[in-house]
């Protein structure tokens, strides 16, 4: 994992609280028929390290092999990526047995992957390219280690969630209890003569995770933490964006997927926080104007898989119905960066002249 400057392409706005009044004719017209409404864009918001990654590692691979590339799973949580890779020749497969070519490229998603992916892979001599991101990878590093040291792993995280389902699955069955719930805490019964360590899903709500580990450790003060967090910093920096902004806005918007772990709990912080009406949003037809059309203040994120041009498209939206204002409202600077996976950073055999 290396860390520097971001990819100048997905940088944020990082004009913190500088207004810009948007004409939604792209004229200088006036337009004062339309209420006025303010708009507070969270910064940071969408892309993070991780899914620029994954999706530069999608591109990289048609680019140097040609199509098509298989990808197994959604890259990232995100449609509008997911079509505008399949438009370049990416092909999305659920298992590798749908995979017909063992010589084409096969990319495994940025959420990770269980053990036995890359093993049939490698028995079925695919070329294999993973694109987990870096701090998925630390997390399942860390259970590794806690099971070579005999202890019992509990993972806080949400069942069925593909994160879950590869950092599950870098164990053998029965190494890790998955802990969803505060009752799920009440009703763990640990194997016995065990030492207990916990590891966590990287896209949590911050404050329910720390609830619950605190659960866990008033039931097992020994229990052993992590030794950096594992709720990435993208996850992190983008509900503290939205716990800034929420209080100050009459409703807010989430731009992101509905199976995007880290833009659902967005929606919550915001709800949490005191906003009257947050809503997910994929892309504006998914708007109900029924919910906000007294506001005179909206707020404006996007979750880790959301490209910027989304957010846009929100913007613009809104400012056919009012006269907006932007404001961003930044908490935190990024510059994490991930280089692309190996095979794709060296020349290989079969790459293209
Ligand atoms: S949300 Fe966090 S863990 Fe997931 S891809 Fe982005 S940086 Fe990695």
């Amino acid at each position: 994992m290396a860390y520097g400057a971001a990819s100048p392409r997905f940088l944020d706005i990082a004009c913190a609280r500088q207004k810009r009044r948007r004409d939604p004719f792209g004229t200088s017209a006036p337009v004062t028929a339309k209420p006025p409404l303010d708009i507070l864009l969270c910064a940071p918001r969408g892309f993070c390290a991780g899914v620029v990654r994954a999706i530069d590692a999608v591109e990289k691979a048609l680019a140097l092999h040609g199509a098509p590339v298989f990808v197994r799973h959604e890259i990232v949580h995100n449609k509008y990526v997911v079509e505008s890779l399949k438009r370049k020749g990416a092909v999305f497969v659920a298992e590798l047995s749908e995979v017909p070519d063992a010589s084409r490229p096969v990319i495994f998603s940025a959420h990770g992957v269980p053990k036995s992916v890359p093993a049939e892979a490698q028995a079925r001599q695919f070329f294999a390219i993973d694109a987990t991101c870096p701090l998925v990878t630390k997390v399942h590093r860390e259970a590794e280690v806690h099971h070579k040291r005999g202890r019992h792993i509990l993972l806080v995280g949400h069942a069925g969630h593909p994160e879950v389902i590869g950092t599950m699955g870098q164990l053998p069955e029965g190494a890790i209890t998955l802990i969803e719930t505060l009752e799920d805490v009440a009703r763990l019964t640990p194997p016995e003569g065990r030492d207990l360590a916990y590891v966590t899903q990287t896209t949590l709500s911050v404050d329910d995770t720390r609830e619950i580990v605190q659960g866990l450790q008033a039931r097992f003060p020994a229990l052993i933490a992590p030794h950096k967090e594992d709720i990435c910093y993208a996850t992190t920096n983008r509900q503290e964006a939205v716990k800034r902004v929420a209080p100050l806005v009459d409703g807010l918007i989430v731009v992101g997927s509905p199976n995007s772990s880290n833009s659902q709990r967005l929606r919550e912080v915001a709800e949490r926080a005191g906003c009257p009406v947050s809503r997910l949003v994929l892309r504006t037809n998914e708007i109900d104007w029924s919910l906000f059309g007294d506001i005179r203040r909206l707020g404006i994120t996007a979750g880790a898989s959301a490209p910027e041009v989304l957010v846009e498209e929100i913007i613009d939206a809104f400012a056919e119905r009012y006269e907006v204002t932007v404001e961003t409202v930044s908490t935190a600077d990024e510059s994490v960066f991930f280089p692309l996976p190996r095979e794709l950073r060296e020349p290989t055999p079969n790459a293209a002249e």
